[in-house]
């Protein structure tokens, strides 16, 4: 419930009534903006009761069958969409289905949250990290090919999967990654997470690899509270997913197992509440990037402010966050200066995905990089991109920002 009381303060002002217009603009002032928050649709709640209506409070169900539908028809009509808990499970049952396996490397993109690697580590497989290029802050697919060919010369064999991201709905560069991908005959499963609605080429995001992974959490472009979803590519793959996530059951009258399963279906509950959310995912799209545009309007002029932007126009963002950097030189201050401002100032921001080659976790792993992601956690700051923000919220940011160069 959480989310929805936060959403209730935020979007009135209770203590409004009876007070002074003074006072209440400057009690307005000081309420939190967050950086991205979940916003229901109404819808969700009808979907719930049908659930308990029906008596479907179970990981299957009308709710889960109509979600993945949807989804299906959203991103491609000739891609199956399997809902599971989360977008970390989809990854993991991706992997599976890929062949990964104990003592095989597996090509991630660096520049991401560690969900994109976990679950290469869960089937015994080990990451080697690829490096960003600057135009989309995504898997360079120079270093992709280099790491290719030099994981081929270290250890006499391919990488078994590369693993690019499409970081705060920006695609990748998937006309080149795929070239590459099909020439060494290495499959690709896409990190979609954060991109639902993005197209590279008119293209949906998680619709080019073997496989892709969708993430409906909390803060996502559309939320389930919790979940996730495996893109298959044919019917033959997303039967095997659900035979996984629900625990490799033989067919039997009796429950026989025969390989491996896991409990990773989406409850009938959380899908309802995606359903509701189909309903405004367009709307949410079209409002991040209404938000995206407005903070670039607002900052234009700026010296040393850059945003993540769609290199041309094949590159279609939904702008799930709104991500600049602070190029300190020109800037005069450092993205850590303005964080801890908006900090004082009640606006919640935060420094992009620390790169994987520098966490401690994976410190031992190989990596083909340039030094650009970690220029990029290092100068990079993602602002508030909530759909309920109000054009004042976003001016208020910006503001915060302009004051900087007093
Ligand atoms: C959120 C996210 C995931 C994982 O999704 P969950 O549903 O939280 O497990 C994977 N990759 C990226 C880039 C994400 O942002």
């Amino acid at each position: 419930m959480l989310i929805f009381e936060i959403c209730a303060v935020t979007s009135v002002c209770p203590e409004s009534k009876g007070v002074s217009g003074k006072y209440i603009m400057k009690n307005y002032m000081k309420k939190k903006i967050w950086l991205s928050l979940a916003h229901m649709s109404g819808e969700e709640q009808k979907y719930i009761q049908e659930a308990f209506d029906t008596n479907w409070v179970v990981p299957l169900g009308p709710n889960v069958t109509a979600f993945e539908k949807s989804l299906e028809e959203f991103i491609d009509r000739d891609k199956r969409v399997v809902a599971l808990v989360s977008g970390t499970a989809a990854i993991h049952l991706g992997l599976l289905q890929l062949g990964v396996g104990a003592g095989d490397e597996v090509l991630c993109q660096t520049f991401t949250f560690t969900a994109s690697a976990n679950p290469i580590c869960y089937v015994g497989a080990k990451p080697v990290f690829v490096g960003s290029e600057y135009a989309t802050w995504n898997m360079d697919p120079g270093l992709l090919e280099q790491a290719i060919a030099d994981r081929i010369k270290v250890t006499g064999r391919k990488p078994k999967a590369i693993i690019p991201v499409h970081l705060y709905g920006m695609p990748a560069n998937m006309e080149a990654i795929m070239a590459i991908a099909d020439r060494y005959e290495i499959p690709v499963l896409e990190d979609a997470a954060e991109a639902l609605g993005s197209s590279f080429d008119g293209q949906r995001c998680g619709t080019f690899g073997e496989f892709a992974c969708l993430s409906f959490n909390g803060n996502k472009i559309i939320t389930t509270s919790g979940g996730g979803a495996l893109v298959c590519s044919t019917d033959e793959q997303a039967r095997k997913t659900l035979f996984y996530a629900t625990q490799a059951r033989d067919e039997a009258p009796h429950y026989q197992h025969s390989e491996i399963g896991y409990n990773y279906r989406l409850s009938n509950i959380s899908a309802g509440i995606g359903r509701g959310q189909m309903t405004v995912l367009q709307s949410h799209i079209n409002r991040r990037r209404e938000i995206n545009n407005l903070y670039r309007k607002l900052l234009a002029g700026f010296t040393g402010i850059t945003f993540q932007t769609e290199p041309d126009a094949r590159y279609f963002s939904n702008h799930w966050l709104t991500c600049i950097q602070i190029h300190p030189e020109e800037a005069g201050f450092t993205r850590e200066d303005l964080r801890l401002k908006m900090d004082a100032e009640n606006i919640e921001t935060r420094p992009l995905w620390k790169p994987m080659h520098l966490q401690p976790v994976f410190a031992a792993a190989p990596y083909y990089g340039n030094g650009v992601a970690g220029k990029l956690f290092e100068n990079g700051l993602c602002l508030p991109s909530s759909p309920v923000l109000s054009n004042e919220d976003v001016e208020r940011v910006a503001e915060v920002i302009r004051s900087m160069y007093n």
